[in-house]
Formats: structure tokens, sequence, C-alpha cells
């Protein structure tokens, strides 16, 4: 069971600083830097932007590409190994310039983009859209081969339910592609 700690914070105040604030990590501890006439308001507040940003750089880095590419290898190994390296693409990468689209494909270079916006959605769902689009290296097309497939990753009913839900809340109409 994940215990949720929360990070001891150690505030320096420098006179050198003027208005800007920093943060960064000294072993278990959030060191965070103020200028010196803050007041206690004003550190309260910025004390939980700074641990708000830095939670968010972690979270980036536990998705970044590379560990993208680290999950499209193992989805490709636990459900279409049987394909060998057929199923292993050159590269996977997230993209911002994917409007309409989940995810894409392209069988010619043999690489995979996923929506920037899949970021924030639980890990099945962009489990979901990278099998799909690791069943593509295989099956190019939409065909009922390609479909049985992808039915291998158990939650793809439930997480195309999640992608249309989030999609009509929305109210843009994102395709799979
Ligand atoms: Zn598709």
């Amino acid at each position: 069971m994940a215990v949720e700690r929360t990070p001891v914070v150690e505030v320096r105040r420098s006179e050198r600083r003027r208005r800007t604030v920093a943060a960064y990590r000294e072993g278990e501890r959030v060191v965070i830097l103020i200028p010196s006439q803050f007041s206690r308001a004003e550190e309260t507040a910025w004390v939980d932007k700074m641990l708000a940003r830095l939670e968010a750089k972690d979270k980036r880095g536990v998705r970044s590409d590379s560990a993208l590419m680290a999950r499209a290898h193992q989805l490709a190994t636990r459900y279409l190994g049987d394909y060998d390296d057929a199923a292993i693409p050159a590269g996977v990468r997230w993209v911002t310039n994917q409007r309409g689209r989940w995810g894409s494909c392209s069988p010619d270079d043999r690489t995979i983009r996923l929506s920037e916006r899949l970021r924030d959605m639980p890990i099945w769902v962009s489990d979901y859209v990278l099998v799909h689009e690791l069943a593509h290296l295989i099956e190019p097309n939409h065909s009922a081969a390609f479909w049985r497939l992808v039915a291998r990753y158990p939650k793809t009913e439930r997480a195309r339910g999640f992608l249309e839900g989030v999609a009509a809340v929305a109210g843009t109409p994102y395709a799979e592609d």
C-alpha cells in the first residue's frame, strides 16, 4: 500500500531575492527560496504553489517520451508477443498537435504518436490507445482481424467508453485512428 507522504519543507529567506521564488529537492526535503520581505501569507501561498509545481514536474517525468516507449514495449510483449518485433514500434512520443485524434500510427516508419491529453487520464486509458496503435503496426486498417488483436487488451471496451465520454463532455469529436 502506498503511503502519501508530505515532504518536509524548508523555507529559506534571502535578502538577495526580490520577487522570484525557487524550489528544489535536497534529499527528502524540499527547499524553497523566497525573498526576505515576503509576508507570512505570501510565504504560505508560494510554498503551496511551488510544491504543486514540483509535483507536476515529477508527474511529467513519469510519463515522459522514454517512459511511453518503455510502456509500448511492455504492452507489445504482453498482448502482441506472438508477433515478435512486428509489434515493436521504432518510436513513440507525446504530441500536442493531435487535433481530433487520441493517437496515430505511421506504419511506414513504424512510429506512434499519442495526444498529450491522454497524459492526465488513467494509465489504463492511455494503455488502450497504445495497444490500438501497436495493433496498427500489424493490421493497418480497422478490420475484424485488427479488432481481435485490440480485444486482447482486457480494458478495451471500458477505455473506448471513457474516451467517448471525455470527447462528449468537451464537445469535440475525438476519433480513434
Ligand atoms: Zn485505429
